[in-house]
C-alpha cells in the first residue's frame, strides 16, 4: 500500500485516492502518489493491500536469456521478459488484477473496458474471479481467438466498427453515464498502470541488480513502458545508485503517432484516426486522449531512450525468428519489439555490446491468422511407406 492520494502528471494538482480519470484542472493523466518513508521494499508500492488483490497467478514471468536469437543479431546480451507466460496469455493480467481489485474496493459491480483483445481477456477473467460483470468493447478486427477466449470468461462483448478510439471513446461515456469502472488500459484509469510496475521489481531481482542498458516495449498508449521505467525509478530509490534504463518505444509503421512525434522532435503527439496494421495490441491510433502519447514521449526522452516504427513485414518475420531460434512463440504485438530491435541495430541507436531485454507482451496463440507458416502440412495414408517417402529416409 502506502498510496497517499492521486496527482496530475501535467499540473501536480492533487486528488484523493478515488475512481478518478482525468484532473479535473486541466483534464492530465493522474498518477498514483506514495509515502515512500512508510514502505521498505519498492513491491509495497500499490494502491491496493496484499491481502485485498484479487490474483491468478499473474506476474514472476520468466527471464530467459536468448543466445541463438543474440548471436543471428550480432549482440552481446538479449534477454525475453516473457509476459505472454501470464494466466491469459498477455501482460495486461498486471493492470487488470490492480484495477479490479480496486473496482470490488470501491464497491463497483460491474467493470467496463475498451481493449483491442488482450485486456479485454484479462479483465472478463478477473472480473470472472471477483465475482463481477463485464462489458467489454473491442474493435471489429479483433482476433476471433481474443474474442472467444474474453466470451469464455463469461463477460459481455461488443463489436464495435471502426478503429480501437472508438471503443475507448463509447466505453468512457457509458462508463461516466452509469457509473461502472472503466478498466481500459491505456493511462485512462490511475490504479492499472501501476500493476505494470512489477515488470520492473522482477526484472530488477532476477537480474540481481543489474539494470539492462535498453528495455524493448512495443507500446499503444504506452502504460507498460511508464509503469516499468517507473518501476526502475522505485528501485533506484530503495538501492541507491541504480541506474536507469534507456527505454525503447517500439509501433507498427501503420500507427505509429509517437515514433512520428519523437522523430519530428515534437514535444506533442497527435493521434492517427485510420491505423493500419496486423499488430492489434499495438494498433492504438489516440484519438480523444493524445495526451497519453505525449506523455508516454516525454518518459522516452528522460529515459534518453528513442521510438520507432516497424512494419508489418518485419513484424511478422520477426515472429518467425524468435520461434525458430529460441523455441517462443508470441503475438505480433510482441513480435514488434524484436523487430524493433532488429531495426534499431541497423540505425546504430544502440551498440553491440549494450545489455538488452525485450518485453514479449502476448502469446502467439491468440492471435493465428496471419503466421507465416505452410497453410497445409502433407496428410497421408496411415503406412510406414507413405511416412517414408515425406519424411525421406
Ligand atoms: C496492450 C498491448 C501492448 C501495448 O501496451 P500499452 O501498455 O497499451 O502501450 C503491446 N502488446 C500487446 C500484446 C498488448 O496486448
Ligand atoms: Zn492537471
Amino acid at each position: 500500500m502506502h498510496a497517499t492520494g492521486l496527482k496530475c502528471v501535467f499540473c501536480q494538482a492533487t486528488y484523493s485516492l478515488e475512481p478518478l480519470y482525468e484532473c479535473a484542472a486541466c483534464t492530465g493523466l493522474l498518477e498514483v502518489v506514495y509515502d515512500r518513508t512508510q514502505a521498505d521494499d519498492p513491491r509495497a508500492l500499490l494502491p491496493i493491500s496484499k491481502q485485498d488483490r484479487i490474483h491468478l497467478g499473474e506476474g514472476e514471468t520468466s527471464l530467459l536469456s536468448a543466445p541463438r536469437l543474440a548471436k543471428r543479431l550480432g549482440i552481446k546480451e538479449l534477454l525475453l521478459k516473457c509476459e505472454f507466460m501470464n494466466p491469459t496469455g498477455s501482460f495486461k493480467d498486471r493492470p487488470v488484477a490492480i484495477g479490479i481489485s480496486k473496482a470490488v474496493e470501491f464497491g463497483f459491480q460491474k467493470v467496463i473496458a475498451a481493449s483491442s483483445g488482450n485486456g479485454a481477456a484479462s479483465v472478463s477473467a478477473y472480473a470472472a474471479r471477483a465475482g463481477l460483470e463485464a462489458i467489454i468493447l473491442v474493435p471489429e478486427s479483433t482476433p476471433i481467438e481474443k474474442v472467444r477466449q474474453t466470451l469464455a470468461y463469461g463477460a459481455k462483448v461488443i463489436r464495435v466498427k471502426g478503429p480501437y478510439s472508438n471503443c475507448f471513446s463509447l466505453a468512457k461515456q457509458l462508463g461516466e453515464s452509469q457509473n461502472i469502472f472503466n478498466l481500459t488500459t491505456t493511462l485512462l484509469n490511475p490504479y492499472t498502470v501501476e500493476g505494470n510496475k512489477a515488470v520492473a521489481h522482477e526484472l530488477y531481482e532476477q537480474m540481481k541488480g543489474f539494470v539492462p542498458d535498453v528495455i524493448y516495449v512495443p507500446i499503444g498508449a504506452g502504460p507498460l513502458l511508464i509503469g516499468i521505467y517507473r518501476g526502475y525509478e522505485e528501485a533506484r530509490h530503495f538501492h541507491e545508485g541504480t541506474k536507469l534504463p534507456r527505454m525503447a518505444g517500439i509501433q507498427a509503421t501503420g500507427n505509429n503517432p509517437i515514433a512520428t512525434a519523437f522523430t519530428l522532435g515534437e514535444s506533442v503527439v497527435r493521434s492517427e484516426p485510420n491505423p493500419q496494421t496486423i499488430a492489434g495490441g499495438i494498433a492504438d491510433g489516440l484519438v480523444g486522449y493524445e495526451k497519453d502519447g505525449t506523455y508516454t514521449l516525454q518518459i522516452v526522452n528522460q529515459s534518453n531512450g528513442f521510438v520507432l516504427d516497424v512494419s508489418d513485414a518485419r513484424i511478422l518475420e520477426a515472429q518467425i525468428l524468435l520461434a525458430e531460434e529460441e523455441g517462443v512463440f508470441v503475438e505480433p504485438s510482441a513480435a514488434a519489439g524484436i523487430a524493433g530491435l532488429m531495426k534499431s541495430l541497423e540505425e546504430h541507436r544502440i551498440s553491440e555490446n549494450d545489455s538488452v531485454v525485450v518485453v514479449l507482451t502476448g502469446h502467439g496463440l491468440k492471435d493465428m491468422g496471419n503466421v507465416r507458416v505452410a497453410s497445409e502440412v502433407p496428410t497421408i495414408e496411415n503406412g510406414m511407406e507413405q511416412l517414408l517417402g515425406v519424411v525421406g529416409k
